[in-house]
């Protein structure tokens, strides 16, 4: 695929496109928004475009001038679809086309394995960082450092992309920094977060920030028609909702019995202290948010076709029933609150027994159960 075949993040598409144009890219790019919403797959895409060496991609350019004048991308007309975008043919396109599926490579070498990094590389002048247990060390960013101090072997950039970028540690973050300070000649940095706070400040304020934005539902509804072949419009609807317009979250995973797991869990915490209860608190507040939109939905109109959860419309009706509209909002603000936090590292039986205490609370449920 191509940057042209990017579904739901056309503005993201456009600039970069604009940029290959201008042929001013920027050293540092700051890749920022949700999970699953096709950040990665835009990154390794521009990494096409700008290495390319067929079709019309700047690599293939000098004989075939067809830059034009741009000083706003908002006014950019990227022209002809194949214009400032990669051939998805030639060796170079093939050898980054690679990166989508990187667990298929094997590690850059036996250096990378011993320290537990994981630099992914399919073409020279291409890599891909992503964390090794939910972190990236200095060990790779020292990696990377090196990599950079040569030119390009074949391609007219190197690029770097960091995938989860917040997730590189002190040491790795302030080794990166320097980085950035002085870039060396050619070299792309594509930084790739959905928790851009997370970064140094001193980081972010050196990328050119790019957003990214969840796909609105028709959108991703029709992307999953497509994509799965299996799914009937009103299940597709359903799932858009239910990832919040990230497809990435669907394609990866059953997102209805995801669901189904999490909603009981937050069932059984608003009865009583389930003792017993497990599984990733982290997760379990992201469905608690969906989980109170349908409440507060509901308090508020009861009509059950405003539900996201239109399936579950009878435990909704139940659980609203001795709430008031304001404690469910209250609740929903103290999860988001809970969420935030989380960042943190905060003891996870701790964390569930509180928000197990709100929902009962909020709900009107304290005295329910034991
Ligand atoms: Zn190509």
């Amino acid at each position: 695929m191509a940057l042209r075949d990017v579904i739901g993040q056309e503005r993201a598409v456009h600039i970069l496109r604009g940029c290959i144009a201008r042929e001013r890219v920027p050293h540092a790019l700051l890749f920022a928004g949700d999970d699953g919403i096709g950040k990665k797959l835009t990154a390794l895409n521009f990494a096409k475009a700008l290495n390319c060496t067929g079709g019309q991609g700047p690599g293939a350019r000098g004989q075939n001038e067809t830059l034009f004048e741009v000083t706003d991308h908002r006014t950019l007309d990227p022209g002809p679809r194949t214009l400032h975008d990669s051939c998805d043919q030639c060796s170079s396109c093939l050898k980054i086309e690679k990166l989508f599926d990187p667990e298929s490579l094997i590690l850059s070498g036996e250096d990378e394995k011993s320290l537990k990094e994981k630099i992914y590389v399919s073409h020279p002048d291409v890599a891909l960082i992503t964390p090794y247990k939910d972190e990236i060390r200095i060990e790779v960013i020292r990696k990377l450092e090196e990599a950079l101090t040569y030119k390009p072997f074949e391609g007219r950039y190197k690029i770097a992309i960091i995938d989860n970028a917040d997730t590189m540690n002190n040491s790795a973050s302030n080794a990166f920094l320097k980085t950035l300070e002085s870039p060396p000649g050619q070299s792309i940095l594509i930084l790739i977060s959905s928790r851009p706070d997370m970064l140094l400040p001193t980081i972010r304020s050196r990328c050119r920030r790019i957003n990214f934005n969840p796909l609105p539902f028709h959108v991703m509804s029709a992307l999953l028609r497509e994509k799965s072949g299996k799914y009937d419009e009103g299940r597709s609807l359903l799932l858009s909702a239910l990832s919040g317009g990230r497809p990435g979250c669907v394609l990866n995973e059953d997102l209805i019995a995801q669901r189904d797991r999490f909603f009981a869990s937050l069932k059984r915490l608003s009865d009583s202290v389930d003792e017993e209860e497990k599984g990733d608190i982290d997760e379990l507040l992201e469905w608690a948010q969906v989980w109170l939109r349908d409440l507060a939905v509901f308090k508020a109109t009861g009509r059950a076709d405003l539900l996201i959860n239109s399936d579950r419309e009878g435990e909704i009706k139940a659980l609203v029933q001795g709430a008031a509209l304001k404690g469910i909002l209250k609740l929903a603000q103290e999860i988001y609150n809970i969420r935030v936090n989380t960042r943190f590292n905060l003891n996870e039986k701790l964390t569930r027994n509180y928000t197990g205490l709100l929902i009962r609370k909020r709900l009107g449920r304290l005295n329910a159960g034991k």
